[in-house]
């Protein structure tokens, strides 16, 4: 849990001046199941987590706006009144100032803060620090005019749009949807093409979720991503001369297998298909309470993405293998785009410290890395906190 008294009196310290200061908090995110999926049109099972990034604002009367992160490095000094440009330098707070720029694009009247941030979340990890620290800077500056009154969705197309065109990260929008619109103890089975979305309550009985970074920096994650992407896209341009389809999550398997005949697409597509079906599944699992089947189910999710979509890496590949070889662990899978970042496993209460030993010492073993565990707490979206 962060000192949330300290860091307001570091906050006096770095920019001086009165009370009053908000703070706000905005979750990481983890999926579920339905990987690579939201960029082709179809369901993810996507939650909030209790970590996540803090933000300290106190608002002021003029156009000047001061951005600080305990994480980062840099002191940003923006000017309302001047065009916000993209910043080489400070490469941080290109995030907050994305969103800035695109809030005022849209017509908002923003005004001058200044603005702390810090994390308890581990960025660069793929538990979308990014999304995180997007819509908490969005909301921060809304809470102003319209308080609970905030329109959450159109706050996350906005991030996304932000991510996409001011930063540059090709994402969909399941991340900045979960930050914003998570729900204590439930995940969001969220239709990636229509925003139609249905909490689905998580309750995994004597199981719990634990989060484990591989550490290892996702280095291939960027240029795999957008290849995965031409390669879904050729797909469905192929299908598309067959059958009239809206996107690559409405074929069925057959449809692959009948006209797409190039070894690589055709598994790419596989993924795509039998992820679909296992998110579908997974729901209807956990409102059984299931929880034995559901972690099958993840495990089914990392082979396909291991050996049909090949985004996994030697990293996820052993962290899923050592935890799947622990007794009392139900499922794992490698969880966000891939090539390193966190995976998550289903274990049971009882075997947990248990767990964490014998999976940290086959992991390092076998890759010289560090990797770091977090019990996953399901949490509400991005909020107001005193
Ligand atoms: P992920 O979203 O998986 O954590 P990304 O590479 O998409 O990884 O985004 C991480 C980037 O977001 C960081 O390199 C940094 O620029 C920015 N960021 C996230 N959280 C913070 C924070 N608390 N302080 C400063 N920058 C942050
Ligand atoms: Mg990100």
């Amino acid at each position: 849990m962060i000192e949330l008294k300290r860091i307001k009196e570091l906050f006096r310290q770095l920019y001086s001046g009165g009370d009053p200061i908000y703070c706000f908090f905005s979750p990481g995110r983890i999926n579920l199941i339905g990987e690579h999926i939201d960029y082709n049109g179809g369901y993810v099972l996507p939650l909030a987590l209790s970590i996540g990034t803090y933000g300290l604002i106190r608002y002021r009367d003029d156009d000047i706006i001061q951005l600080r992160s305990l994480n980062a490095d840099g002191e940003i000094l923006i000017n309302l009144s001047k065009d916000i440009k993209y910043d080489e330098q400070c490469k941080w707070s290109n995030y907050p100032c994305g969103v800035i720029k695109y809030l005022m694009d849209e017509g908002y009247s923003i005004s001058g803060c200044d603005i702390l941030f810090t994390s308890n979340l581990p960025i660069n990890s793929g538990l979308s620090s990014s999304a995180s620290i997007e819509i908490l800077t969005g909301y921060m500056l809304l809470y102003r005019a319209f308080q609970d009154k905030i329109n959450r969705i159109d706050l996350a197309r906005l991030c996304q749009g932000a991510e996409n065109e001011f930063i540059g990260v090709n994402c969909g929008i399941m991340d900045q949807f979960s930050i914003a619109m998570g729900k204590k103890d439930n995940a969001i089975l969220l239709d990636c093409n229509t925003l139609q979305f249905k909490y689905i309550p998580v309750h995994l009985d004597k199981y719990s979720l634990i989060v484990i970074d591989t550490t290892k920096k996702r280095s291939l994650s960027n240029s795999e991503y957008n290849k995965r992407r031409i390669e879904c896209e050729k797909v469905l341009h192929i299908l598309r001369k067959h059958r009239n389809i809206e996107n690559l999550c409405k074929a069925g398997i057959d449809d692959i297998y009948d006209y797409v005949g190039d070894d690589t697409l055709r598994r790419r597509a596989r993924h795509v298909v039998t992820e679909q079906k296992r998110v579908l599944e997974s729901v209807e699992m956990l409102k059984k309470g299931d929880v034995v089947s559901f972690g099958r189910l993840l495990a089914a999710s990392h082979e396909s993405l291991r050996n049909d979509y090949e985004v996994t890496g030697i990293e996820l590949d052993t962290v899923v293998f050592e935890a799947l070889n622990v007794e009392g662990c139900i499922g794992s899978r490698m969880t966000g785009a891939g090539f390193g970042g966190c995976a998550i496993a289903l274990v049971e209460n009882r075997t947990i410290d248990e767990f964490k030993k014998q999976v940290s010492k086959g992991y390092t073993k076998k890759t010289g890395l560090r990797a770091d565990f977090y019990k996953c707490e399901i949490s509400d979206g991005c909020r107001f906190i005193e």
